[in-house]
Formats: C-alpha cells, structure tokens, sequence
C-alpha cells in the first residue's frame, strides 16, 4: 500500500516557507492507519527490540503509539508538554529554533531498566526524539529503539538520535 499517497502536503504551515506533512488523511483512512500501524509494528517486531513499553510524544505520538502498543501487547507512557501529567514527573528541557521547550513523564511510569521504545508521527530535526530518549535515559530505562510514520531525511534527525535501532514506513 502507498502511505504516501495518503499523505497531505500543507505549503506555509505552520510558517511561511514550511511544508507540513500532515498525517490526518492517512488517519482517517481505515485500509491505511491499519497498514501504517501493522507495518510498524511488523519491521520494529523483526527488529528483536523486546520492547516492554511505548513511550509516544505529545500529541500525534500518542495516536500511533497507543496503537502499536495495543498491536504489540505493551504497556503506553505518555510524555507530556509542561503541566499536563497529574502526579509527579522527570522533565527535561530542549532547544528548538526559538527559545526552550520542555517534555515531562511520571515518575513512577519508568523505573531504571525497563525496555523502551519510542514513537512519534515524524522526525524531522529529531530535537523533539532525542530530548525524549535523554528523559528516559537520564531515569536509567534501557533505550530499544524509535519508531515513526514519517521520517524528513534532509533535515537529518537520526543523527541527532542514540545509535538505537530506527523504524521509519515513509520518507521525504
Ligand atoms: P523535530 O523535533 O524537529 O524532529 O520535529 C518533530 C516533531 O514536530 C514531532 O513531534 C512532529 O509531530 C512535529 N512535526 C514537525 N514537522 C512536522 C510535519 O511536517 N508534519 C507533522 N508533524 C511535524
């Protein structure tokens, strides 16, 4: 199946100058969130990555990454923007293009040694991926892997990642 094609590119969003991948037609298209889903799941199974948790990135990773967890039979952890989780949690703070931003997890969600694999739609820069993957190191989880829809190749976020194994279905 074409994941592209169910693909939609947005011009000048959410800036002039930005192409934005957007994700929703592929979403809403049963036949294609079943294939984006199983296929993740599929390469990142053959993988060996023994994953025992998800951890999806706010907000488009908690749709593809409560999914797999569901396919794969694990638990999901989701990590937040600022404020958001009720109890207490780990943060950790991130560059992007203008200032700072920080994500947050429970506390009590990882311990030191659990197996955990990562999800978010898409990378692009990888900023928002590896501030997740130093999070979870920084509480002593072992790191197993990523896993992404999309992955923007130019902008060369894997670099920027762990050296862990990468899944990614489609690529621009
Ligand atoms: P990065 O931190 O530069 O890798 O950006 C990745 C984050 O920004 C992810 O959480 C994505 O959901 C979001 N993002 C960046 N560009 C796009 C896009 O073109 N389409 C959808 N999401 C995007």
């Amino acid at each position: 199946m074409d994941l592209k094609s169910l693909i939609r590119d947005i011009p000048d969003f959410p800036k002039p100058g930005i192409l934005f991948r957007d994700i929703t037609t592929l979403l809403r298209d049963a036949a294609g969130l079943r294939h984006a889903i199983d296929s993740l799941a599929d390469k990142l199974d053959g993988a060996g990555l023994n994953a025992e948790y998800i951890v999806g990135i706010e907000s488009r990773g908690f749709i593809i990454g409560a999914a797999l967890a569901y396919k794969l039979g694990i638990g999901f952890i989701p990590v937040r923007k600022p404020g958001k989780l009720p109890s207490l949690v780990h943060s950790v703070e991130y560059e992007l293009e203008y200032g700072m931003d920080k994500l947050e997890v429970h506390q009590d969600a990882l311990q030191p040694g659990s197996r955990v694999l990562i999800v978010d739609d898409l990378i692009a820069t990888g900023g928002t991926a590896s501030a997740t993957a130093k999070l979870v190191q920084q509480i002593g989880c072992e790191l197993v892997g990523f896993g992404f829809i999309v992955e923007l190749r130019d902008l060369a976020g894997r670099r920027n990642l762990p050296d862990v194994p990468i899944v990614a279905l489609v690529e621009y």
